[in-house]
């Protein structure tokens, strides 16, 4: 498939804002997991469920990772479900010092590693990189001004897993910087359950209105809602800072998994919200259609999950589920023209 620069953006691209690198450091990637996080439960799942749950043992982990990430982005795009995938790095947590912790640390992407394969040869095209920078970090501010020099297309954090308070002052030359420079933030909210919790509450969308106030476009992932049955549930302050701030908008990721799929349908009876919405999957967590029976019916449900496809699995149950066509373009509209030119993102629509 030819990439070609969009010039028109009325033809906007299908871009899933919302998809996870990870690895061991395998090949000179930088990544980490800690082997509490790698062997537990919930990570042996994951493992098992893509067909890697030895990989490690080659050696290769993180290149079999990017492999069937990048297979699956490839078939979404023949499929015309998606036509690019935006990949997270994952900071480290920092203290109130600004110190990197020596503790609660599960998981690390580093920045380079995003720019690294969304720059690869034979990945151009289909990726655009979102870095994560601790705002409490001592060079937080020179991290980020490098990374936008290098094309990063948008921040991410997680604030109640990476011990970071959406607050807190020292984020706020971050918030101009970003706000400046049309950078979006896209910050977990709601509750999470791959990587530890250390402070739950900052799960409430609320806690980002300092950055809303700013000027920064905040993309609050999961858009507030929980996951579980015990976790944190912030849909309605979500859908209230969605309707009172152009600048406030959530994603849709995970949201075909069993805990989630439940507020697709309320979404879409809020007024003004699914127009705020964008599509993101969080792969590599795995998209069902089961648990929308009642929504989709059993015919329905058993053809969807028969697509093999994860990433075009969780458009089509999106779409089945009736989150319409403005959702899968809000990510190209909100990361803007330049960030699609930077990396080639390809306009076959
Ligand atoms: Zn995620």
């Amino acid at each position: 498939m030819e990439n070609k620069v969009p010039t028109d953006l009325a033809e906007l691209p299908i871009i899933d804002m919302h998809t996870h690198l990870a690895g061991m450091g395998h090949g000179g990637s930088g990544c980490w997991v800690s082997s509490g996080k790698f062997n537990s439960i919930m990570f042996r799942a994951l493992r098992w469920n893509l067909g890697i749950y030895g990989a490690h043992r080659t050696g290769n982990l993180d290149q079999t990772y990017l492999d069937l990430l990048d297979k699956e982005v490839r078939t979404a795009s023949a499929s015309g479900a998606i036509d690019a995938a935006v990949i997270y790095a994952h900071d480290r947590i920092y203290t109130e010092n600004g110190e990197a912790s020596t503790s609660g640390q599960e998981i690390y992407v580093p920045n380079d590693y995003a720019f690294a394969c969304a720059e690869r040869e034979t990945m151009r095209g289909r990726y655009m990189p979102a870095v994560s920078v601790h705002p409490y970090r001592k060079d937080a501010l020179a991290e980020t001004e490098r990374c936008i020099a290098r094309g990063a297309v948008a921040m991410k954090w997680l604030p109640n897993s990476q011990a970071m308070d959406p607050r807190d002052r020292r984020c706020f030359a971050m918030y101009d910087l970003l706000a400046a420079r049309k950078i979006p933030l896209i910050a977990h909210t709601g509750g999470e359950h791959t990587v530890r919790v250390i402070r739950p509450e900052l799960g409430n969308p609320e806690v980002l209105r300092p950055a809303l106030d700013r000027g920064v476009t905040v993309i609050m992932a999961h858009s507030g809602t929980r996951s579980g049955a015990f976790d944190g549930h912030w849909m309605e302050q979500f859908c209230k800072l969605v309707r009172e701030y152009p600048n406030c908008w959530g994603d849709t990721a995970a949201f075909c998994t069993p805990g989630r799929i439940r507020w697709i349908p309320r979404m879409l009876r809020e007024e003004g919200v699914v127009e705020k919405l964008m599509h993101g999957s969080d792969y590599p967590v795995p998209v069902t259609a089961w648990f929308a029976l009642r929504e989709l019916g059993w015919n329905r449900v058993r053809e969807l999950n028969s697509i093999p496809g994860e990433l075009e699995r969780d458009v089509r149950i999106k779409r089945a589920m009736g989150l319409p066509g403005i959702v899968f373009t809000n990510p190209a509209k909100v990361l803007g023209q330049e960030a699609l030119r930077r990396w080639l993102v390809s306009n076959i629509r």
